[in-house]
């Protein structure tokens, strides 16, 4: 595959960065050179949020029923560019491809959603708050923001936050995950093509220079952030240094519950995709299995079984079932962690870590593992392995399994599978995570439902997507008339 050095794109122009620093992008599965990513500088940034400083005035005052016409096409653009973008991702990230798909397609479900913004924006009046005086708030954009998005979904979470802010009248600037920039600049091919005015979309690749650039640039008004809670935690601290909105979303931990009664074969698909999906590199994968009761030993063979019925290969292939993890470095992490857990105590019924893929001796895959007695203080049930590792705790009541999630510090998703009413709601009424699954395992909330955790998952008040995004990206400026 022939090598591209990525380019920025800034007021309606692909430019080539200026930084001499450049990272390498590899094939997940096969470890071989396919791009070359620049480390922009923060001038470099600061010219980006310089166009979309200047493209606002014209932007805010297009009305917002034309702003939504450009996401009409842009919808359209994106399905014509579909399969396009699913193998991009596939090939740089290494998830199964019609995971990659699922990925896109959320994506292009924020371009639906974004579209009511006509009713959306709308503000709220009331006549007479005194005698004689009426009242109104208006829903104003604001100028510039920006998104800052982890590795795991380079399509779909800069589309959290961009169609709402864009579409309500402000100006963006995407920083694209420096592991994975190739599909979010095959995203911005399309968006070159649907012609936006120059300056309301802007891309600028890098690492943390450019991340500090946008915290340190005084026009932009808000950042949306997903990744690691050191990061977002960072992000959050700096963001109310430097007085921006900011919307940060961290790790996890989740959980997943398995009552004595639950219907375990119409379970088991989304008990596996759940841990394995994206190769457990998902803000919503389960990573602790929490099998309730005296008699676990069934139901754990009956896993382990199906897990070892997995295929493992290359995720462009369409009968594959998990690929590789993004990339070397991570590899060995993942790796670290499984030797950890053996360590501690843990005992390991499937070993994934001589994982060979036929073909592929330079992926960077690992097998499915499964470590069983786990106890909650261990490493492996404490920290965010990011891989396809599942830790099981046993208990014996409800009551310990959700104690175990809600002692994990991290509270993003919890799941539960059972035939018991009653159990579903003592679950969803006591645990802290805040995105929770009854039957279905981690569930990802659509986009016209909130997505984002609580504890040290989630720091902010406002989620990605749902009804609550346009308030981020708007002010509501209050008006109070009286006329003589
Ligand atoms: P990361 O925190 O390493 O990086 C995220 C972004 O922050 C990247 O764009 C990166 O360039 C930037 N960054 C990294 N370190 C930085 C630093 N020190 N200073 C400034 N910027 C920095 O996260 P990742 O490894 O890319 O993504 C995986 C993490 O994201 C996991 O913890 C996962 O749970 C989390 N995640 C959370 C959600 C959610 O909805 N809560 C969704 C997806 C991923």
């Amino acid at each position: 595959m022939a090598v591209t050095k990525l380019k920025n794109y800034i007021d309606g122009e692909w430019v080539e960065s200026e930084s001499t620093e450049i990272g390498n992008i590899t094939c997940s599965a096969t470890g071989e050179m396919i791009a070359e990513v620049p480390y922009s500088t923060a001038k470099e940034v600061d010219q980006a949020v310089n166009a979309a400083q200047e493209a606002f005035e014209a932007w805010r005052t297009t009305p917002p029923l034309a702003r939504a016409r450009y996401f009409f096409r842009l919808k359209d653009a994106f399905e014509e560019n579909f399969e396009d973008i699913s193998k991009t991702l596939t090939t740089e990230l290494g998830k199964a491809i019609d995971e990659a798909r699922g990925e896109v397609r959320r994506m292009i479900e924020n371009v639906e959603h974004c579209t009511g913004v006509t009713t959306m924006q709308c503000g709220y009046t009331i006549e007479d708050i005194a005698r004689g005086i009426d009242c109104a708030g208006h829903r104003q954009p604001l100028g510039v923001f920006a998104c800052i998005p982890p590795y795991n979904f380079p399509a779909m979470v800069p589309w959290w936050f961009l169609p709402y802010a864009v579409v309500t009248g402000n100006t963006y600037l995407v920083k694209p995950s420096e592991q994975v920039p190739m599909t979010q600049t095959k995203i911005f091919e399309v968006i070159d093509d649907v012609g936006f005015p120059n300056g309301v979309i802007n891309m600028v690749h890098g690492s943390k220079d450019v991340v500090n650039g946008i915290l340190d640039n005084p026009n932009i008004q808000g950042v949306s952030f997903v990744g690691s809670t050191p990061t977002a935690k960072y992000i959050y601290k700096r963001c109310g240094e430097t007085g921006k909105r900011v919307q940060s979303l961290g790790g996890a931990k989740n959980i997943v519950a398995v009552m004595p009664d639950a219907n375990l074969e119409a379970s088991m698909p989304s008990l596996i995709t759940s841990f394995f999906g994206c190769a457990g590199q998902r803000c919503l994968s389960g990573s602790i299995l929490v099998p309730v009761g005296d008699n676990a030993d069934d139901f754990i063979n009956k896993y382990v079984e199906r897990v070892k019925a997995m295929k493992i290969g290359d995720p462009l292939n369409e009968d594959v079932d998990m690929g590789p993890v993004v990339s070397e470095e991570h590899k060995k992490k993942v790796l670290g962690y499984i030797e950890k857990g053996i360590e501690e105590g843990a005992e390991l019924i499937l070993d994934g870590r001589n994982c060979q893929v036929e073909g592929y001796p330079d992926g960077y895959y690992v097998g499915p593992t499964i470590f069983d007695h786990v106890t909650p203080d261990m490493t492996i049930a404490k920290d965010e392995i990011f891989g396809p590792v599942v830790s099981i705790v046993r208990v014996k009541t409800l009551d310990e399994a959700i104690e175990l999630a809600n002692s994990r510090g991290f509270a993003n998703a919890a799941c539960i599978y059972t035939q018991d009413g009653g159990a579903v709601r003592k679950f969803k009424y006591n645990v802290k995570p805040s995105m929770i699954g009854i039957n279905i395992g981690i569930a990802a909330p659509m986009s016209f439902f909130p997505f984002g955790g609580a504890g040290e998952s989630f720091f902010g008040d406002i989620k990605g997507h749902g009804q609550e995004i346009f308030q981020f990206f708007t002010d509501t400026k209050v008006l109070i008339e009286r006329w003589f």
